[in-house]
């Protein structure tokens, strides 16, 4: 029997066509990928919602709350096995682990996009959209939480990022590769996911701020993060996890605060962790009161840290939350 899978739309180049006469990629009044659906319909039952049509650098984490509803109102009122989520590539990962932390069902769901538009030579979007629908229909799918499929590779909503501003092979997950790959004749994992989360999240009404670190930062940006009365921030460090010295009193003016202050590495691959003992050493911001993550890079720091602050029953316990 066919699958049923829900189609959501957000947007991207996946949606978009490049304009002959400017060069220029531009949103379509018309979703392209509607035109698709007799053709989708031979590979499961689809039902599709246009929730957006936005280019991804406008979608905003209410975007992603909205999103996260439709996805819970329509699966907890229909039995689909499976939802596929067409995204613009820039934002797509912050999506997915919105998607990720935020929902609990065992269906998989599965976001997809394109890096070049409808009419360009050598689209990549109906190609990774039926791809994408094949593992939202595939029963090894269920329970792996929100994955990422692109480029024949499936990804974890957790890992994956994008590494190329332009290349189709632009999804990977550092440090830890794809959990599966998609081939012509099948679906094949093989990874599993050890850990799931959820946090019940309703609201968004606190703001996370984010800066990258660099060699001789001044202390001014991280003193207006206080100023302009974000609830918390993600810093960007160097390395294991260190900062210039001239930034610690700025970074402890915040924790006095009771400001949470979440530091990831700048580095592509590894985890920032409280090792070294020097002046703005990582360890020296451990003792301080500064969070650290297991490996998440900064914007997805950044919506965990969002998320825990905006918990549906008051303020998590960031420290262990962020164990
Ligand atoms: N700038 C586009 C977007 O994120 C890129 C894409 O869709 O690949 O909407």
């Amino acid at each position: 029997m066919k699958k049923k899978i829900l189609l959501i739309h957000t947007g991207g180049t996946i949606s978009m066509h490049v304009n002959e006469d400017t060069g220029a990629v531009v949103p379509d009044q018309v979703n392209p990928l509607i035109k698709e659906h007799d053709k989708l319909e031979q590979l499961a039952s689809i039902s599709e919602i246009e929730a957006f049509n936005l280019p991804s650098p406008h979608m905003t984490p209410q975007h992603m709350l909205s999103l996260r509803n439709i996805i819970v109102d329509q699966l907890s009122h229909h039995a689909y096995d499976g939802v596929v989520i067409t995204h613009g590539t820039d934002t797509l990962e912050e999506t997915a682990y919105f998607l990720d932390l935020t929902t609990k069902f065992e269906a998989p769901i599965v976001l997809t996009g394109a890096m070049r538009s409808s009419n360009e030579l050598g689209a990549d979007g109906l190609y990774n959209l039926v791809a994408a629908i094949r593992v939202a229909s595939c029963e090894d799918a269920r329970g792996k939480g929100v994955l990422v499929a692109m480029n024949d590779e499936i990804h974890q909503a957790v890992n994956v990022t994008k590494t190329s501003t332009s290349s189709v092979a632009t999804f990977q997950s550092p440090q830890y590769g794809p959990i599966g790959l998609v081939t012509k004749t099948m679906i094949h994992f093989h990874h599993a996911p050890l850990i799931r989360e959820y946090v019940d999240v309703q609201q968004l009404t606190k703001r996370v701020a984010m800066l990258k670190v660099y060699a001789g930062m001044d202390p001014d940006l991280i003193d207006a993060v206080l100023q302009a009365g974000y609830d918390g921030l993600v810093l960007e460090g160097l390395g294991q996890g260190n900062v210039p010295p001239s930034v610690v009193p700025a970074i402890q003016k915040l924790v006095e605060h009771r400001i949470p202050v979440v530091l990831v590495s700048r580095c592509f691959n590894g985890i920032a962790q409280g090792i070294y003992g020097y002046e703005g050493g990582g360890k020296q911001l451990e003792d301080l009161g500064v969070l650290f993550t297991t490996g998440l890079n900064g914007p997805k720091a950044r919506l965990r840290l969002l998320i825990g602050l905006n918990q549906e029953n008051g303020l998590l316990e960031m420290a262990r939350f962020f164990k």
